[in-house]
């Protein structure tokens, strides 16, 4: 085993490949950026070093940097996580010239699943099934078009350099195919700079199911599969293993399959199949292809070590420092069920725009595992993936885990940031998905009820009021005050004001829109007009926060700020943090209501930001390349004469 070794990665994963580290005895150095210096995994490593600016291409994406980085600290071996470098062929091979182990597959492994049509090409022979389309050189429009009418619509154009969901559409009618195709290579080449496309039949009421590998370099065993079949846009958003409705032969016939794709390559380390699957006549072994292999550690890997009690990163070292796959598939046993939900600082009502903010609150549940690499009071940037963490159940059966999801999630507490913890508590509790009716399509169609914000009833603005007058406990730190002689006062909650009458300590009567809630606090419990509530009230900087079965949040309202803020500045200002790509007005000019001011760049999307009236530029606040905060001002109109 190593006696040292270097993660090149940062985040959560960074954190649990530290953990694995720490329990077997292998000291761990961290690299970080600018904006990481105080992070928990650099916090978590025996040593840390420092490799540059926040921009990952100036630190997390700085091969060489790292490289010499694990040579000064005399680290043996190189970790590499999921995302930045993992998948980089030329990294593995300058790692390996560096005389250092990387920890994972051999570059030609990577580059033998990197262009999604070599890997088809490779697959086929190998005998395993893939999607059928067209995936060879002619890139010609006509000869695609041609393709797809043999293939027969829907198809599917995606990027053969693809990943995380882009460079991919769905075309429905060979009409929209050219706009589609021409959009797609577009898309693909600034994306991973190579336009080049193919062509697959879209499967429909489709069902993503992966199947975790592992490799010596000569033998390969599988470790079941995972359903990652609810997605938002391409994108995994819960996932669970096993497959809900899989049968004996079905897993047989996936697994086999699984394993002859890496064993054909030579697999050394974990990695996944991922297979696209017609389940609209339950599950069939005829009726799943192909679609890439990840050649990494997956983000969803802990629901694999719920259900098999094998931890992957220990694999992993082991292997990469030379010892040969000890079990065999017999070995390998399936135990209950588990679900991962991943948990972003993201803005849901916004269309789920990535969030920043510092955490003033957090608090993961009893009963979870909960990946990862954040604590309180630490900041979610803009620069890098805002995922706050995993929360990880197992239970016996679906059931029962599905039950323990959702008691995770309303027992997760985070302030200081929206999140996605609301959305994710509506899709455990989606009645389809709790029967185990998953596809690709659920969180799309039910979109509207998935993010119906809750409104708060008058309970929780009644407790919000308390919290926010200062009484979360009840008035403990008033006690000896007045003798509690009704104390009256008013605070606003949410645009109204709510009326405050302290009658004794730890019972208040609040009255919201004339509608009164007597609140009381018996054993540290409050009760709302004699129903006890689950609720927890957390004060932070400017907010306060209600826990209960959902979160919500209350700006506080400073009446003294008041006065400034909406003067109908003619601001437009910054939405989401992201990164001004370009600025395509300048002072002076004259603009209409709806006129293209800017282009914002966030994590995963391109924003325009628009002028809100006619009007005359006044003054440009960025320039193209500015890193800007949420409520960044970006353009000013002159005043409306
Ligand atoms: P998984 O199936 O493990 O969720 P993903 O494809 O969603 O895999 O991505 C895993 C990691 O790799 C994430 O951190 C994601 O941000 C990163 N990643 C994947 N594809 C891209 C891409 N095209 N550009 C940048 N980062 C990517
Ligand atoms: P990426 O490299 O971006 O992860 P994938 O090829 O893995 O691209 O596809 C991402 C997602 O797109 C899948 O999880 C699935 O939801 C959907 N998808 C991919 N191929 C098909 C297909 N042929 N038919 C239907 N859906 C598909
Ligand atoms: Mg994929």
């Amino acid at each position: 085993m190593f006696k040292k070794i270097l993660i090149a990665n940062r985040g959560e994963i960074a954190c649990r490949i530290i953990d694995t580290c720490q329990r077997l005895g292998v000291a761990t150095v961290a690299v970080y950026s600018d904006a990481d210096a105080t992070a928990r995994h650099v916090a978590m490593a025996d040593e840390a070093v420092h490799i540059g600016g926040p921009a990952p291409k100036d630190s997390y994406l700085r091969g060489e940097a790292i490289i010499a980085a694990a040579r000064d600290t005399g680290a043996e071996a190189i970790h590499p996580g999921y995302g930045f470098l993992s998948e980089n062929p030329d990294f593995v091979d300058s790692v390996e010239a560096a005389g250092l182990t990387f920890i994972g597959p051999s570059a030609n492994a990577i580059r033998a699943m990197g262009l999604k049509d070599a890997a088809k090409a490779l697959m086929e022979e190998a005998g395993v099934p893939v999607v059928p389309g067209y995936h060879g050189d002619n890139q010609d429009p006509e000869h695609l078009a041609g393709a797809a009418d043999t293939i027969g619509y829907p198809v599917l154009i995606k990027a053969v350099a693809g990943g995380g969901g882009k460079g991919m559409r769905l075309v429905e009618h060979p009409t929209d195919f050219a706009t589609a195709l021409e959009s797609a290579k577009g898309e693909a080449q600034t994306a991973f700079g190579n336009p080049a496309v193919l062509i697959e039949k879209y499967v429909e009421k489709p069902r993503h199911i992966e199947v975790q590998v592992f490799g010596d370099g000569t033998r390969a065993v599988h470790l079941y599969e995972r359903d990652c079949s609810l997605q938002r846009r391409h994108q995994k958003v819960i996932e669970e293993a096993p497959a809900p409705g899989m049968t004996p032969e079905m897993r047989a016939a996936m697994g086999q399959a699984a394993v002859r794709a890496a064993e054909a390559i030579g697999y050394k380390g974990a990695g996944t199949v991922e297979f696209i699957v017609d389940g609209s006549d339950g599950l069939r072994p005829d009726r799943f292809w192909f679609m890439e292999m990840n050649t990494r550690l997956q983000v969803e890997h802990p629901v694999t070590e719920a259900v098999t009690g094998i931890d992957l990163v220990e694999w992993q070292l082991r292997v990469a420092s030379g010892e040969a796959l000890t079990s065999q598939q017999e070995d390998i046993m399936l135990n209950g069920h588990a679900f991962e939900a991943r948990l972003y600082a993201e803005d849901v009502p916004a269309g789920f725009l990535p969030a920043t903010g510092t955490l003033t609150h957090l608090n993961f549940p009893d009963g979870a595992r909960a990946d990862t690499g954040v604590r309180p009071e630490d900041t979610i940037s803009p620069w890098y993936d805002p995922m706050i963490a995993k929360i990880v159940v197992h239970g016996a059966t679906r059931t029962i885990a599905l039950s323990k999801l959702r008691a995770a999630l309303e027992n997760t507490e985070v302030a200081g940031t929206v999140t996605n913890l609301s959305f994710l508590s509506a899709l455990a509790r989606h009645e389809g998905f709790g029967a185990g009716e998953v596809d690709t399509g659920l969180i799309a169609r039910d979109l509207l009820s998935l993010t119906k914000a809750a409104l708060p009833d008058l309970g929780i603005r009644a407790l919000a009021a308390l919290g926010a007058a200062g009484l979360a406990d009840g008035g403990a730190r008033m006690s000896g005050f007045a003798l509690w002689a009704p104390l009256r006062r008013s605070v606003e909650i949410d645009g109204t004001t709510a009326m405050i009458e302290v009658l004794a300590q730890g019972h208040a009567r609040v009255t919201v829109n004339s509608e009164a809630a007597e609140c009381h606090l018996r054993e540290g419990i409050w009760w709302v007009n004699g129903r006890p509530t689950a609720a927890r009230i957390v004060l932070t900087p400017g907010c306060v926060s209600i826990f209960a079965r959902d979160t919500w949040h209350f700006d506080l309202v400073d009446p003294l700020d008041r006065a400034g803020t909406d003067a109908g500045s003619g601001l437009t200002l910054s939405p989401m943090p992201g990164l001004v790509k370009v600025v395509l007005v300048t002072a002076g000019q004259v603009v209409m209501a709806g006129d293209r001011l800017a282009v914002l760049e966030a994590m995963k999307m391109e924003h325009t930001l628009t002028a809100a009236r006619d009007g005359k530029v006044a003054e440009v606040l960025v320039v193209s390349g500015t890193q800007v905060e949420a409520g960044a001002a970006i353009v000013r109109l002159e005043e409306e004469a």
